[in-house]
C-alpha cells in the first residue's frame, strides 16, 4: 500500500519510507492511500489473542511492506516482555456508563509508550529495508510525555540519535526530571524559553531548512521524527482501540457489534485520530468526545468550524494538552475534504493563525466528533469526586476526559457505553493530583509522590519510584531562536 502526502504532491512511498522520513517533501503528513476495512470475523479472531498478536494483525493491514516476521519481532519486543507492568492496555470498569482504558503501564507511565516502544524497531527495520546507510537523527518537540517516551524508546537503538526540545516552564517536575536523567549514549535533551508550540514550530522549521539538512547529510545523517506526525507513531495507536473493544466484549460489558462512544483527552489530535481510523476501518464506534483543557481551541473548532489560534495560551495542570496547533487535524482534513482544501487551510493557519472549514466538512466532523472542555477547577473537582465516589485515582489529563464524558452523557442522555481513554499515571502529575484531593500542597513535587501514596496506597509505578535519586545529565536551556544552532552543534 502506498502512502501519500496530505498536501497532495506526487510523492508515493511505502510505509517504511514514510516512517523513515516522518514528514512528506511538501511539508504534509503521510497518509495511507486507502483505509483498510475489517469485518466481524476479524474482530472474533482478535478476541482470544494477546495484545502483541493483536498489534501484528492490525499493523499488517497498514505496514504491508513489512514481513509478518518483522512485525512480530517489533510487537513482541515492545509489548511481549516485561516493559509494561500489566497487560499493555487494560480496560477498567468505572461505573454504569464508563469504562477506562489505561494506557500508562509502560516504562515512562504515559500513553506515548504505546507507540514509542514499537516505533524505534519499525524505524530501524525501515533503515535496513530501504538500504539506508545514514544515521537517523530524531528531532522531537515535546509537551512533556513524548520526550521521555521517545528517549526511552530510542536510547541505544543502532543507527539512531535523538534530540529532544521541551518548554522550560511547560512541563511538570517529574516530566522534567525524567528527561534530565535519561540514560543512553545517543540521547540529548534541551529546554527552550518558550511554550510547546514554539518548540514544535522550531522543530518543523528545522525539518524544512535545506541548509541544515545538507549539513546533516554531509555528516552521514538525516532527519526523522518521533512526534505523532510520524505514521510509525500513529499506526500503533490504532491497535488499542481494537484491543479495548475486544476486551469489553470479552468481559460482557458489550455485545460483539454493539457501538461504543470514546472520549479522549486531546492535544495534538493524534490519539483521537487513531481512534477515528479504527472507526473508519469498521470498529463499531458511534461518537468521539474530544476533551480539551482550558486551551479549548478544538472545542470551538468542532462547534463552529473555525480554527483560530489567535488566543491566549494557558499553562494548565494537564500540560501535555497545552497545545494550540493540533498537527494531526491535518490528517483528518485530508481524509474529509481532500488535499487541495487541506493546503488552503494549512496555509491560512500558518499565515493568519486561523481558517474556517466549509459547511460540508463541518457537518461530517460533527457526525463523528463532539467537543467538550474542562477548566482547572473542574479538573481538580473531577479528580476528587472520582476518587471519593468510585475509588478511582485519575491523573489530570484523564480527569479532563472524565469530566467531558460525564458532561456529554448528562447533556445528551446518550447511554451508549463510554470508553474513556486514560493517558497518564496519576503519579506523573502527583503534585496537582494530591492538591486536588486534599487542598494541600506538598512540600515539593517529589514529596508529592510519597504524599499521594500515603493517602491512597495506590502503587507508584516502578519507573517513577526513585526518580529523585538519579543523576541529572541535561540542564541546558536556550532561546527558542537558537534551536537550529543547537542541532548543528550536536549532530
Ligand atoms: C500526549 C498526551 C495527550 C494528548 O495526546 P494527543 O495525541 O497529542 O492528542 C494527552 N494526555 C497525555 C498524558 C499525553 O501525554
Amino acid at each position: 500500500m502506498y502512502y501519500v502526502s496530505t498536501r497532495g504532491n506526487s510523492e508515493k512511498v511505502y510505509s517504511a519510507t514514510a516512517i523513515k522520513k516522518g514528514i512528506a517533501n511538501d511539508g504534509g503528513l503521510f497518509m495511507p492511500e486507502r483505509i483498510p476495512e475489517i469485518d466481524t470475523e476479524f474482530l472474533k479472531e482478535l478476541m482470544p489473542i494477546s495484545y502483541s498478536e493483536r498489534a501484528v494483525k492490525i499493523l499488517s493491514l497498514f505496514l504491508d511492506d513489512y514481513s509478518a516476521d518483522e512485525l512480530k519481532h517489533a510487537a513482541e519486543f515492545a509489548y511481549g516482555g516485561n516493559k509494561f507492568d500489566t497487560a499493555p492496555a487494560p480496560v477498567v470498569n468505572l461505573d454504569k456508563f464508563i469504562d477506562v482504558l489505561e494506557l500508562w503501564h509502560g516504562p515512562t507511565a504515559a500513553f506515548k509508550d504505546m507507540a514509542l516502544q514499537i516505533c524505534p524497531t519499525l524505524l530501524s527495520q525501515a533503515l535496513v529495508k530501504t538500504n539506508e546507510k545514514g544515521e537517523a537523527f530524531i528531532l522531537v518537540a515535546t509537551s512533556g510525555d513524548t520526550g521521555k517516551a521517545a528517549l526511552e524508546g530510542y536510547k541505544n537503538v543502532p543507527g539512531t540519535r535523538i534530540m529532544v526540545f521541551y518548554p522550560e516552564n511547560g512541563v511538570s517536575t517529574v516530566q522534567k526530571l525524567q528527561m534530565a536523567t535519561q540514560e543512553g549514549d545517543n540521547v540529548n535533551v534541551c529546554a527552550i524559553k518558550g511554550c510547546f508550540d514554539d518548540a514544535q514550530t522550531g522543530v518543523k522549521n528545522i525539518f524544512a531548512n535545506d541548509d541544515i539538512k545538507k549539513a546533516l547529510a554531509d555528516n552521514g545523517k538525516f532527519f526523522s521524527s518521533a512526534n505523532s506526525i510520524n505514521w510509525g507513531r500513529l499506526s500503533p495507536q490504532i491497535v488499542y482501540y481494537f484491543s479495548a473493544y475486544c476486551d469489553m466484549v470479552k468481559s460482557g460489558r458489550i455485545n460483539l457489534g454493539e457501538k461504543i462512544n470514546v472520549c479522549v483527552p486531546t492535544g495534538n489530535f493524534g490519539n483521537i485520530f487513531a481512534g477515528y481510523i479504527a472507526k473508519l476501518m469498521g470498529l463499531p464506534i458511534n461518537k468521539f468526545i474530544c476533551a480539551s483543557n482550558k486551551n479549548n481551541i478544538l472545542t470551538d473548532f468542532i462547534n463552529t468550524g473555525v480554527y483560530d489560534r489567535n488566543r491566549e495560551f494557558h499553562l494548565t495542570m494537564s500540560p501535555s494538552m497545552d497545545i494550540l496547533i493540533s498537527s494531526n487535524l491535518e490528517r483528518y482534513l485530508y481524509l474529509t475534504c481532500g488535499s487541495e482544501k487541506t493546503c488552503e487551510y494549512m496555509n491560512a493557519l500558518s499565515k493568519n493563525g486561523v481558517y474556517q472549514i466549509d459547511d460540508n466538512t463541518l457537518k461530517t466532523l460533527q457526525e463523528s466528533f463532539c467537543g467538550y472542555y474542562c477548566d482547572e477547577e473542574e479538573t481538580a473537582n473531577t479528580i476528587k469526586a472520582t476518587y471519593d465516589q468510585e475509588g478511582y485515582l485519575s491523573d489530570t489529563h484523564t480527569a479532563v476526559a472524565l469530566h467531558s464524558a460525564k458532561k456529554y452523557i448528562s447533556d445528551t442522555k446518550d447511554e451508549t457505553p463510554m470508553l474513556v481513554v486514560s493517558t497518564a499515571s496519576p503519579y506523573k502529575f502527583a503534585d496537582n493530583v494530591y492538591f486536588s484531593l486534599t487542598g494541600e500542597k506538598s512540600k515539593n513535587s517529589l514529596k508529592a509522590l510519597e504524599d499521594l501514596y500515603n493517602l491512597t496506597k495506590v502503587k507508584i509505578p516502578v519507573p517513577l519510584a526513585n526518580i529523585g535519586e538519579r543523576k541529572v545529565r541535561f540542564t541546558k536551556s536556550i532561546d527558542k531562536e537558537n534551536m537550529a544552532q543547537e542541532v548543528l552543534k550536536n549532530m
